[in-house]
């Protein structure tokens, strides 16, 4: 098949969260089992700095055309710097770009004049409100094309609760008419909104774990929208993310100080003391090493580890936290930086580097997701031989069960309510049984005994497609 995957960041080009890992992964997963994959994201100015020059492959109506291969993929990059060559992807600490319907807007018709010139697509799979446009303008305007109407769309939630609101004056500049702007359609409480386009005019839509795909329909975590996906139910699957090992993989990561494997972790001492010096924490082996990694959002539960972090360091653990965003949060955790100095770090940046070293170095992972559409880090610890402590929600629920010391199964720790002191008593079990050599070794073997390849998703999202083009 020709699938080509419509996404607004992907890595190793452009990265905020998941859903570049997801975008720099899935579609070589299915390039592997033979199909022709493409992938497309506007031409940020972050793709330049990481070094990357894809070449001009056509000028069009007010945009250039870019592509570099990538592997076995095709990357095609929308060029326009008046929208896209900005230090940020979507906006800066204070908040998002004012621009952003118009950027994101200009994003989705871009795509639709890109395909006349890229070729006819079996599959267009669009991801996330930013490429929300695109299954509409399609359906409305451009069905009876002939590189267009054999195309089915499929659009993928990776987080329900980042919908694209802009103010009704913003449709008129988007080509889309009063009629659309009615509850049924894209009005939602007397805002426009991008998302609601993917839902209704794709062929299908999916998100990233089927906890979540559950999870969405309710009006707990359906953000609004619970009802407009009960009318697509049946048309809703949960296909959860995989990881992708040649990136995420201790026995070949190049970013990390030392080796390790399931068959000799004696490497993971070296990559522990290598973070803990960055954080200016000294080595002590009878503290475990509590690491996170996260955007500074209240998704992330990240109000109550602030919370309970005096806790943390007195239940006789080390902290460090990567992060960055909300700067309400920036400001909260340098004060418990300066605070707790010694025991605990926060490095406020967004930095690949670090976060390879923290899922390295840690002994522990602590996710206290308020929601979690799938969650990857998790996933990432349990190859680092870093046992997560989660939060029982989303993808986390799924991909994590609760160590059992008697009979020593399960990968992790979890909690159920969003709750500091739920937190700690999790994260108290943990250190419990990071004092017991023997079961924490048990339990270091279980996390690695877990596979979360993309090969297993990669055919589910292929049967879905092969489906849909029935
Ligand atoms: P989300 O997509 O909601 O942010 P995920 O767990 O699905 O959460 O994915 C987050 C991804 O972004 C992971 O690869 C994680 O390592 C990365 N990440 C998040 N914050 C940072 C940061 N400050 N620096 C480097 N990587 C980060």
């Amino acid at each position: 098949m020709n699938i080509l995957f419509v996404s607004s960041e992907v890595f190793p080009f452009a990265k905020t969260g998941g859903l570049a890992d997801v975008i720099g992964a899935l579609p070589e997963a299915l390039a592997k089992r033979g199909h022709a994959c493409s992938v497309i994201l506007p031409l940020y100015k972050c793709v330049k700095k990481n070094g990357f020059a894809p070449r001009l492959f056509k000028e069009l109506n007010g945009f250039n055309l870019r592509l570099l291969r990538h592997g076995n993929v095709k990357v095609y990059f929308i060029e326009k710097d008046e929208y896209y060559d900005r230090d940020q992807l979507y906006g800066t600490p204070q908040g998002d770009y004012p621009d952003n319907a118009s950027r994101f807007g200009f994003f989705a018709k871009a795509v639709i004049e890109s395909v006349s010139h890229i070729g006819r697509q079996d599959i267009l799979h669009c991801n996330d409100w930013q490429s929300a446009l695109t299954p509409l303008y399609i359906k409305l305007f451009h069905k009876k094309r002939p590189e267009f109407n054999k195309t089915k769309i499929l659009f993928t939630i990776h987080n329900m609760a980042y919908q694209g609101l802009f103010g009704r004056e913003a449709m008129a500049g988007l080509g889309l008419g009063e009629e659309l702007f009615t509850p049924e359609r894209l009005e939602f409480y007397g805002k426009f909104n991008f998302m609601k386009a993917g839902i209704i005019y794709s062929d299908a839509v999916t998100t990233v774990s089927k906890g979540y795909s559950r999870e969405i329909l309710t009006p707990e975590f359906g953000t609004g929208l619970d009802g407009l996906l009960k009318t697509r139910e049946k048309d809703l699957y949960g296909i959860v993310n995989g990881v992708d090992y040649t990136i995420w993989n201790p026995a070949i990561d190049k970013l990390i100080a030392a080796g390790f494997s399931e068959k000799d972790l004696s490497g993971k001492e070296a990559c522990k003391k290598d973070i803990l010096k960055e954080c200016g924490i000294k080595y002590d082996p009878r503290r475990p090493l509590v690491g996170m990694i996260t955007r500074f959002a209240e998704q992330k539960g990240i109000d109550l580890v602030a919370q309970g972090m005096g806790n943390i360091i007195r239940m006789g653990a080390d902290f460090v936290i990567l992060g960055f965003g909300d700067e309400k949060y920036n400001n909260i955790f340098s004060r418990l930086t300066l605070k707790y100095k010694g025991h605990m770090a926060a490095l406020i940046k967004f930095d690949n580097v670090l976060a390879h070293k923290i899922e390295a170095g840690s002994d522990m992972f602590l996710m206290p997701s308020r929601y979690e559409p799938c969650g990857l880090n998790q996933l990432y610890s349990l190859k680092y031989a870093t046992v997560p402590v989660v939060r029982a929600v989303g993808g986390l629920e799924d991909t994590v069960e609760n160590f059992d010391t008697a009979r020593k199964t399960g990968n992790g720790f979890k909690f159920k309510d969003a709750r500091c002191q739920e937190l700690l008593k999790s994260l108290k079990k943990a250190i419990s049984v990071f004092k017991n050599k023997k079961l924490w070794h048990s339990l270091l073997k279980n996390c690695l005994a877990c596979d979360y390849s993309w090969d297993s998703s990669a055919e589910k999202y292929e049967k879905l497609y092969d489906r849909l083009s029935a």
